[in-house]
């Protein structure tokens, strides 16, 4: 039987402990995996590394999809037949943490796109939303979920969200008023950038739904 993580304990590493580490995929198939991987290997009790096929997907407690371009990413996963096992895992409580790209792939409505996509989350994303003048963008974001003062976040060709449904909660929003971070149980997504500073808050974030998710599949 897993033991559920309580609320402020510290995840502690496969060394020298009773508790496994907590195994978090980087999906490698385009885009800035391996700055993901270094800032959620940072993250106490994680085992990390880039996954690319389903067997390597079906190991994963969580799983990060990077940011990158969404039409590629989504066609990519069809061909690999991934798509099926994330759906599937995810289902049964693996952890997904869009980014960027990621997240438009897991929202289930694209407004004016036909795209291949996840479709996990009751979102509706805007590619490209912030338009051509800014293009990329930075700025201090709260959110209340994470302590610890503003994160900063990093924007580039960003979505954001126009619309949320069913379970999947708005975790931050621009002072402008769009959606650019949300979660729903064991999903996450947000528009930013976070493996591009220095600060690990919104993956140690993850991890934790991470470790809540084994522990609920496993009982
Ligand atoms: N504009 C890209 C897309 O539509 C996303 C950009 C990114 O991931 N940084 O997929």
């Amino acid at each position: 039987m897993g033991s559920v993580i309580q609320k402020g304990e510290k995840l502690v590493g496969a060394e020298g402990s009773s508790r496994p580490s907590v195994h978090i995929g980087v999906l490698g198939l385009q885009g800035d995996y391996q700055k993901h991987l270094e800032m959620v290997s940072r993250v106490e009790g994680v085992d990390a590394r880039v996954v690319r096929t389903a067997d390597e997907i079906a190991l994963c407690d969580g799983l990060i999809i990077p940011g990158g371009e969404s039409t590629t990413v989504g066609k990519l996963m069809e061909r690999y037949g991934i798509d099926e096992v994330i759906r599937k895992r995810s289902a049964q409580g693996m952890a997904v943490f869009g980014t960027c790209t990621g997240m438009i792939l897991m929202a289930k409505e694209i407004e004016a796109s036909n795209q291949q996509r996840l479709g996990l989350m009751d979102t509706t994303v805007r590619r490209n939303a912030f338009g051509r003048q800014v293009d990329s963008f930075e700025c201090d974001l709260d959110i209340p979920a994470i302590s610890g003062g503003p994160v900063r976040a990093i924007f580039i060709r960003a979505p954001f969200i126009t619309a949320i449904r069913g379970e999947a909660k708005m975790l931050a929003a621009l002072e402008s008023g769009e959606i650019v971070m949300v979660r729903q149980g064991n999903l996450l997504a947000a528009a930013f950038h976070p493996e591009l500073t220095d600060d690990i808050r919104v993956h140690e974030y993850f991890v934790k739904i991470a470790v809540a998710g084994r522990a609920a599949s496993r009982n």
